[in-house]
């Protein structure tokens, strides 16, 4: 899954995803504050849930700040506040 970040498919779905999002952090924008957006973050983990990758509405502009709170510096896994993420947005991922 390394390469997935590489391939151009991403690029430009990356572009996409922080445009739709205005460049801002969608996490410090539920706390009133603009932050600027420099991660992508998918919402259902990649390495777990592949089938969502490019799937618009998986993906979530973040600052590195909040992108680092949503998963475990160490194992990578999704923190709960990763997890109450995606229970939030489950319903239109799933959809
Ligand atoms: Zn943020």
């Amino acid at each position: 899954m390394t390469n997935f970040y590489k391939t151009a498919k991403w690029k430009l779905k990356r572009a996409n995803v922080l445009r739709r999002d205005e460049y801002l952090c969608q996490e410090c924008k539920r706390y009133g504050k603009s932050t600027l957006a420099t991660t992508v973050h998918h919402i259902f983990p990649l390495e777990h849930y592949p089938q969502y990758g490019m799937k618009t509405s998986n993906l979530y502009s973040c600052c590195a700040t909040c992108h680092n709170s949503f998963h475990d510096r160490d194992s990578h896994e999704l923190t709960d506040k990763g997890m109450k993420l995606l229970e939030r947005m489950r319903k239109q991922i799933e959809d």
